[in-house]
């Protein structure tokens, strides 16, 4: 009775109106869907693409196509999206579109030889399966757990590389699927090409080249309160939300908004994702989502584009070309030609690819993968076919540009530094070489770079003429010396000054992307003082080129001083 009730009203256009004024009808229907599930899904149309930005942080948006706007909100976003008077009509929720008895495997559910992939596993398959696969490769496989939802269910990773119990000096690589639960198409294409990577291991070359050389992550269900909200037996009934009914895809600190973009508190899946991040050091990423075609690259939050603008529409690009050449010729092709800036789509704050983006120094993109969020059993594979060679290389590009391992001068020792690029880095786009192994790896668009290296407690370092080609690896290992004067905490770094020598005025560039306040002050050859003054960096660049009023010929130390860090440099000066 619910059900019919429920049915009958959905796709119809209600009008704006509040809560409390809403027809006893339509109140029931809602009140229903949201015991239910907790959550609404939605359309309504905009007369402006500006009005997204006061929608995008109080209900979930889901797809904005042309002026037509999906949505989910629970109750409370819901009132909220009320009272802007709207006119909306409910949609059925995407999760329980087909039959259940279509979405399961059929009797023969079988490990062996090798699954057919065309099918959703239970919940309990699904850690058989990962435990399985861990069990029958030990040698290059091993599972990892990144948490426990709200409810319990577990959060797995299997981590899939040569000599997989350590940390080598090799690129670590992220596929994560499922953060909307009900958006399942990546879910079962993960479990394919985690079994695709372990039987091609030693057999395929380019599949061991690619485990040999990578440490790659898989984790094929990352909201699997979600996936699994109509009960452990099937995925019928998944819904976005996690079981606090909140969008664990807005719920992530942003780089424009803040720490809580959604107004909720961290949960229990966001903060063990938050930890997982922590202690790896992710160079490349992506995270699967449904609804959509379109290989979404950064920012989402905001309108700025990436210092890795080029590549990302290059590897983008590389992407879908490679799809388009094995899928119908309708298949992602949404957007532009099935790629988009994220921010040009619609803007969204809370994110996980901008936080991994901002604050873990690692390329992550979205990949929408399929129209439909939970795909027919009967299309499965047909996706797996349009997408694995294209999932190869995404991988392979984590391994390109440039990359190398940092060490001590005088100890050997691997060294934790900052990796940044002249005239290219800003909006946190360096990388760091991390321990144990001192290993970086920085992806970026062919080209000729100056690279520039520093850490706590070293003199900071830049290797020139870099060349760096499409689909090929330079590598620059770099050694640092240690500071040997005064104490530590005093880190002294080399400015670029130009034009050098110079007639009377000139400008600085700092090797990192400070923003903020500096004092500037030049010394002669004799150590005297002969000019202080202040102003202002932005990105490492300073707004106004320097001047010292009648500066007479000769060389000079410049010096700039922010809060945390001295930079010198060596300018002549000959007017
Ligand atoms: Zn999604």
């Amino acid at each position: 009775m619910k059900r019919l009730l429920l049915l009958a009203f959905l796709g119809l256009l209600y009008s704006p109106v509040s809560f409390g004024q809403t027809s006893r009808d339509v109140q029931s229907v809602l009140d229903s869907v949201f015991a239910d599930r907790g959550e609404v899904y939605f359309q309504f149309n905009i007369s402006d693409s500006r009005q997204i930005q006061s929608l995008t942080r109080l209900i979930s948006i889901d797809n904005v196509r042309g002026d037509i706007v999906h949505a989910y909100a629970s109750k409370k976003e819901f009132e909220k999206f009320l009272t802007f008077g709207y006119p909306y009509k409910l949609l059925p929720a995407p999760g329980t579109l087909i039959p259940e008895a279509e979405l399961k495997p059929d009797s023969a559910f079988t490990r062996n030889p090798q699954t057919i992939w065309n099918f959703y596993p239970t919940y309990q398959q699904y850690l058989d399966y990962m435990t399985g696969f861990a069990a029958t490769y030990p040698a290059i496989c091993k599972l990892d757990t990144v948490g426990t939802s709200i409810q319990g269910r577990l959060i797995l990773a299997l981590k899939i590389s040569d000599n997989v119990n350590q940390k080598e000096p090799e690129p670590q690589f992220l596929y994560t699927s499922s953060i909307h639960g009900d958006e399942t198409t990546g879910y079962v294409l993960m479990l394919h090409l985690i079994e695709y990577l372990l039987t091609g291991y030693g057999t395929d070359p380019r599949i061991t080249a690619m485990v040999d050389n990578t440490e790659i992550y898989i984790n094929p269900l990352a909201n699997p309160d979600g996936t699994y909200h109509g009960g452990n037996n099937s995925v019928y009934g998944a819904v976005r939300y996690n079981a606090n009914n909140i969008d664990l895809n807005r719920n992530f600190p942003d780089p424009k908004v803040g720490d809580h973009p959604d107004g909720n508190p961290w949960q229990k899946e966001t903060i063990a994702w938050m930890a997982f991040a922590d202690s790896n050091h992710f160079s490349m990423s992506m995270n699967f989502h449904g609804g959509a075609e379109v290989f979404n690259y950064p920012w989402d939050t905001w309108a700025k584009l990436t210092a890795d603008d080029a590549w990302w529409r290059f590897v983008a690009r590389e992407y879908a070309d490679t799809v388009h050449s094995y899928s119908p010729s309708n298949y992602l092709r949404d957007l532009d030609n099935g790629i988009t800036n994220g921010y040009a789509w619609y803007e969204v704050n809370g994110g996980r690819q901008d936080y991994m983006n901002y604050w873990h120094y690692c390329r992550e993109a979205t990949l929408e993968i399929s129209n439909i969020k939970l795909l027919p059993t009967s299309q499965l594979l047909n996706h797996w076919n349009y997408n694995y060679r294209s999932f190869l290389n995404y991988i392979d590009q984590v391994q390109y540009g440039f990359s190398g391992i940092v060490t001590d001068t005088v100890t050997g020792q691997p060294v934790a530094a900052k990796v940044y690029v002249f005239g290219h880095d800003f909006d946190n786009s360096q990388v760091y070489s991390s321990l144990p192994s001192g290993f970086y790896t920085r992806a970026i668009e062919e080209g000729n770079y100056t690279i520039g290296f520093s850490a706590p407690g070293y003199y900071s370092k830049s290797v020139k003429n870099i060349d760096v080609a499409k689909w090929t690896t330079t590598t620059v290992n770099v050694q640092l010396r240690p500071l040997t004067f005064g104490t530590s905490e005093v880190i002294v770094n080399t400015a670029t000054i130009y034009p050098n020598p110079c007639q009377g005025k000139f400008m600085v560039v700092l090797p990192d992307n400070f923003s903020g306040p500096v004092k500037i002050s030049l010394i002669n050859g004799q150590g005297i003082g002969v000019y202080q003054g202040s102003g202002s960096s932005l990105h490492g660049k300073l707004a106004e080129p320097i001047e010292p009023a009648g500066l007479a010929p000769g060389i000079f130390l410049v010096k700039i001083t922010t809060g945390e860090n001295v930079y010198t440099g060596k300018l002549i000066n000959q007017p």
